[in-house]
């Protein structure tokens, strides 16, 4: 007999299923209410884009072009990306949708995205974020705003004291460039020790150096110029606003001077919040303004910010929900009761009352699995009920039942 050999999952993706899946949909359904209360409306963009978007969007030489993407030419010979990140994507829709009559735009939205990574806990081939982002705004309100959100995103899921914003400014334009010069006149001092990683990043982009996490790296990391010293007054000014803003909606920061964000189009605010409780993977969340970006795919100038949390990171952060559980369990004995269940199975449901039946089993198992089922009542059909027409209502709690007309069940079990 020849066996058939079932297919392994693709590595770095994840099933889920019971408690992982409860963790999953609360955080997302926590976030469906927080940008609701800040009036960030939804949005969907594809998963899969022309590899040009993110291509010239993050910047050839970030790792997440050189060495994530999952690329790959379609069968009509156009080279595709499954989306790595969200930003790109969003406003490569709002360039060719148009939606720039509507700006500043608050959108938010959330799902899959893909990068060739090596998989560990908090890593994952296949990942899922949060995302939120404020288009055409470059007002500093909108930093704050977008801040706000992702703090009381963390409090509402109870993670927000294990959790800490750490804040800094990249600066405006010519502000970036001056602190570029510095730093790669000191990286290039120390040429002989830095790490075969970092010396590639001193020719392509040198402020990655600063969050190498090679500990050859580290001391010259830490020995930087800092940005400080180059900030124009405007690119201050701003910073100020943001902190300012901070401070009178009551949000706990802490300004990390190293902190530079992955991507090439950042300026002014760049953030993260970060836990020590996941190891390694200690960012959950992450963001900031990216006012180049928008114009780097060939759209006008336009500023906008906006951040992407980790799904599986923040779910592993919050307490287990409780289970779902039903209202209802309905018990039949026989064909006859089955009938009358199906009836009185949509009419419950129907009137938004969870109610859940058994395909198959004896009067015992199916007992036996309302009460595992964690249903507050079960409705009970026997041969004796079939023939009054009613049915018995027994609550499990107390163990107590009374007989009922089907009819009176709805108004009986909402009062
Ligand atoms: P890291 O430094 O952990 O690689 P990153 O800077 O690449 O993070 P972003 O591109 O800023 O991450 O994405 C925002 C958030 O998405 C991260 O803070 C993290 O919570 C989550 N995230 C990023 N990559 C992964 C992944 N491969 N698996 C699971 N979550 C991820
Ligand atoms: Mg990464």
């Amino acid at each position: 007999m020849s066996k058939i050999e079932t297919p392994r999952p693709i590595r770095g993706t994840q099933d889920m299923l019971g408690e992982a899946a409860l963790r999953f949909g609360a955080v997302v359904d926590a976030f469906d209410r927080v940008r609701r209360l800040y009036g960030f409306g939804r949005v969907e963009v594809p998963v899969i884009e022309p590899t040009a978007v993110f291509a010239r969007s993050l910047g050839e030489t970030t790792d997440v072009v050189s060495k994530e993407m999952y690329s790959f030419e379609d069968r009509g010979g156009e080279s595709v990306t499954l989306r790595p990140e969200f930003t790109a994507g969003i406003c490569r829709a709002y360039l060719t949708e148009g939606w720039q009559q509507h700006a500043p735009l608050k959108i938010a939205t959330h799902g899959p995205l893909f990068r060739y990574e090596r998989p560990q806990k908090g890593r994952y081939r296949q990942f899922h974020q949060l995302d939120a982002e404020v288009i055409g705004s470059g007002e500093p309100q909108a930093d704050v705003e977008l801040l706000c959100l992702a703090d009381q995103l963390l409090r509402e899921l109870g993670i927000a004291d294990g959790v800490t914003l750490t804040l800094n400014t990249l600066g405006d334009g010519a502000t970036r460039e001056a602190w570029r010069a510095a730093l790669i006149a000191h990286f290039a001092k120390h040429r002989g020790e830095l790490s075969e990683d970092s010396l590639d990043r001193l020719d392509k982009n040198p402020l990655r150096i600063l969050d190498s996490k090679d500990p050859r790296d580290r001391p010259i990391a830490d020995a930087a110029p800092e940005i400080d010293d180059y900030l124009s007054a405007e690119a201050g000014a701003f910073f100020a606003a943001v902190t300012g803003g901070l401070d009178a909606a009551g949000i706990a920061w802490t300004r990390n001077a190293r902190l530079v964000r992955g991507l090439d189009y950042y300026r002014h605010t760049a953030f993260e919040f970060v836990t020590d409780r996941l190891g390694a993977q200690g960012t959950v969340l992450g963001g900031g303004r990216y006012d180049g970006l928008i114009e780097a795919l060939g759209g006008p100038p336009t500023p906008a910010v906006g951040w992407a949390a980790g799904i599986e990171r923040l779910a592993m952060l919050i307490d287990a929900p409780d289970r779902e559980r039903i209202d209802v369990a309905v018990v039949p004995m026989g064909e006859a009761a089955q009938q009358m269940a199906l009836g009185i199975l949509a009419d419950l449901r129907r009137a938004g009352i969870a109610t859940d039946m058994s395909y198959r089993g004896n009067m015992k198992k199916r007992m036996q699995k309302a009460d595992a089922s964690g249903a507050i009542w079960t409705v009970i059909i026997g041969d004796d009920e079939v023939a009054n027409g009613e049915v018995t209502l027994k609550h499990m709690a107390d163990q107590t039942q009374c007989r009922i007309r089907p009819d009176r069940l709805v108004e009986t079990l909402k009062g």
